[in-house]
C-alpha cells in the first residue's frame, strides 16, 4: 500500500516545453499485502517501545519463518507465496502508519513495478503509455504527500491528454486527481 505518487512528464515541442502530471492512485485492494516476499518489505518504521506488541508480533514471525526456512526451504518458498502479511486486516494495513519503507514505496519499486499484480498499477502504465505514445518524455517521480510540481501546458494539450486517458480506461477518481494535480498552472 504506497502513498500516492505521480509521474511529472515534460515533453518537448516546436514552440518549448511543456509538462503534465499523471498521477497513480492505489485503490486499498490490499493484494499487494498478500504477494510473496512480505517480510522484504523491510522492518516497521517506529521504535520497539513505541509499539512493542507489533514489533513482538515480527520478531516472532521473524524467527518462525527462519527456523521453517532452515529445516525446509521448499516448504518456506510456497508458505510465504500463499501466506498473505499478517498485519493485513479485512483488505487493510492495520499498522499502516508505521508500515515498513517497502510497503510505503510499492509499486514505485524495481520489483513493484514488475507485478501484474496491481490494477490500479496496470491501468498507470497504459495511460503513461497513452500520454507517452509517439513522443519522447523526461519523466521524473514524485509523492503527493510533498508539495506538487507546477504543470505546465496549455488548455488545449490537457484536453488532448484527457481524451487519451479517457481511451486509456482513467477512472473518474483517477481523472479527478489528475485534474487536480494539473490545476498548478501556469497553463499558457
Ligand atoms: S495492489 Fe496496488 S492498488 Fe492494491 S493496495 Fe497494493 S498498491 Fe494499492
Ligand atoms: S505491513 Fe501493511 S502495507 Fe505492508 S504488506 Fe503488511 S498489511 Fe500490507
Amino acid at each position: 500500500m504506497v502513498d500516492t505518487f505521480y509521474l511529472h512528464l515534460e515533453f518537448k515541442n516546436k514552440t518549448g516545453n511543456w509538462s503534465v502530471n499523471l498521477p497513480f492512485l492505489c485503490s486499498k485492494c490490499g493484494v499487494c499485502c498478500t504477494l510473496d516476499d512480505f517480510l522484504a518489505a523491510g522492518e516497521i518504521t517506529a521504535k520497539p517501545q513505541e509499539y512493542p506488541e507489533v514489533h513482538a508480533k515480527m520478531k516472532a514471525l521473524t524467527e518462525e519463518l527462519g527456523t521453517m526456512f532452515e529445516a525446509n526451504e521448499a516448504k518456506y518458498d510456497k508458505y510465504i507465496m500463499r501466506t498473505p502479511c499478517p498485519f493485513l486486516a479485512d483488505k487493510t494495513c492495520s499498522i499502516y502508519e508505521i508500515r515498513p519503507m517497502g510497503c510505503r514505496l510499492f509499486p514505485n519499486t524495481a520489483f513493484g513495478m514488475l507485478t501484474r499484480d496491481c490494477e490500479a498499477l496496470n491501468r498507470f502504465k497504459k495511460q503513461r503509455a497513452a500520454l507517452k505514445k509517439g513522443k519522447a518524455a523526461k519523466e521524473t517521480c514524485h509523492f503527493t504527500d510533498a508539495s506538487v510540481k507546477a504543470s505546465k501546458c496549455t488548455e488545449k494539450q490537457l484536453q488532448a491528454c484527457t481524451i487519451k486517458l479517457s481511451r486509456a480506461g482513467i477512472t473518474e477518481e483517477e481523472l479527478a486527481l489528475f485534474n487536480v494535480l494539473n490545476e498548478q498552472k501556469p497553463c499558457v
